[in-house]
């Protein structure tokens, strides 16, 4: 089966996702238009905006008409915003893709469809529910917002009843999903590529450092045969029941020597940025060449790799390019305390000296 090739890309969000596509696009000769809320956005970098909100039908239809091919580095845009914009273009990752990843309820019903395990649950839209979940799931727990929640903003753990106010005030009034807290050994993510006709390709496993919810380090390619082959066969899954286009990513947290699926994000993702360094293809190229039409490139890794995260405060750059296989992405944002500004990437042949250097690198950046 063979599907059309297209050139002319259009990206709803500019953030630092949208730059590093827009980067990967210029060597493939294709040329991507954003839209995002201001003109003074990482994408604005390496290609044009149009200034608006997200979900603005004018400047969706008008981002639409001028490109083959729409595609997300913010994936919350509704359904009722894109349905419209299916007539004019190419939407990849669907619409149906989209709407199954923003919703914590509805992605683990994805999941547990297709025979992925996910965390014990409950839905919660008020305080009874919440007792009620408590009762059925157990303590502790973290209670979530099931829609717009990421880097573990609009969670709570719950450790005991008496958190049950707390945890409500602070996720606030509206959906919410209530899991069982896993005490996880690791948590780890993959990410693979789906192209038009079908074809996959996968990077290997990311091993990843989360603190406060956030990630702040990951290694790859964390090799464990058994959850690599168990991650792929996952992914699979998702990609062949939502016919998906485009770079996928679900995060898994392992226990007991086995995965737990704990959301998925159809797009490129932070635990793959080690791709653009670390392997022959980076998933920002992949994800433009699957919904472009062309064939994926390869997945191989050139070595072993850590990726760490600039968050709040960017560190001295000349001290961290002192450290040698160490690649530096500054994405050109305003310092705020937990933003993600930039990150970088060590590239070794042994994992001896990737940890040493990943020591060093550690030793200069803060966190704040
Ligand atoms: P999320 O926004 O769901 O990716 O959560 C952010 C981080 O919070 C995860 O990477 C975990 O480190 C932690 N976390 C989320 N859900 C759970 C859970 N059910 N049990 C333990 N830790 C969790």
């Amino acid at each position: 089966m063979t599907s059309r090739v297209f050139s002319r890309v259009g990206i709803v969000g500019a953030g630092q996702l949208g730059r590093m596509l827009g980067q990967a696009a210029i060597p493939l000769g294709v040329r991507c238009l954003f839209l995002d809320r201001s003109a003074d956005v990482p994408g604005a970098h390496v290609a044009p905006v149009l200034v608006g909100d997200l979900e603005d039908a004018k400047l969706l239809k008008q981002l639409a008409s001028q490109c083959d091919v729409l595609t997300f580095d913010w994936e919350n845009i509704s359904a009722a915003a894109l349905a419209p914009l299916e007539k004019l273009t190419a939407i990849r990752p669907s619409r149906a893709a989209l709407e199954a990843s923003q919703d914590r309820l509805l992605e683990k019903a994805l999941f547990s469809r297709l025979k992925i395990p996910v965390a014990a649950h409950a839905a919660v839209d008020d305080r009874s529910d919440l007792i009620a979940a408590i009762e059925r799931v157990g303590l502790p727990g973290v209670l979530k917002t099931r829609r717009f929640g990421y880097d573990g903003k609009g969670q709570f753990v719950v450790r005991k009843s008496a958190d049950i106010d707390a945890a409500l005030a602070h996720v606030g009034a509206g959906k919410l999903i209530y899991e069982k807290f896993l005490s996880f050994s690791s948590e780890v993510s993959i990410i693979g590529a789906r192209g038009a006709t079908g074809e996959c390709a996968f990077y290997p496993l990311s091993r990843n450092h989360h603190a406060g919810g956030i990630l702040r380090y990951g290694l790859a390619p964390h090799r464990d045969r058994t959850l690599e082959r168990q991650a792929r066969l996952y992914m699979r899954r998702v990609m062949r029941d939502l016919r998906y286009v485009g770079v996928l990513t679900i995060e898994f947290f392992v226990m007991g020597g086995r995965l737990i699926a704990n959301e998925m994000a159809p797009r490129v993702h932070n635990s793959g940025h080690w791709t653009i360094d670390g392997c022959v293809t980076s998933q920002f190229e992949n994800h433009l060449r699957a919904i472009c039409g062309m064939p994926l490139g390869s997945t191989l890794a050139l070595g072993h790799t850590a990726m760490i995260n600039f968050l709040g405060t960017m560190p001295d750059r000349e001290r961290l390019l002192a450290i040698d296989g160490l690649a530096f992405h500054d994405y050109g944002k305003t310092a705020r305390p937990g933003r993600k500004l930039g990150h970088c990437t060590i590239v070794k042949s042994r994992v001896k000296d990737r940890n040493r250097a990943l020591e060093n690198a550690l030793n200069l950046i803060h966190w704040t």
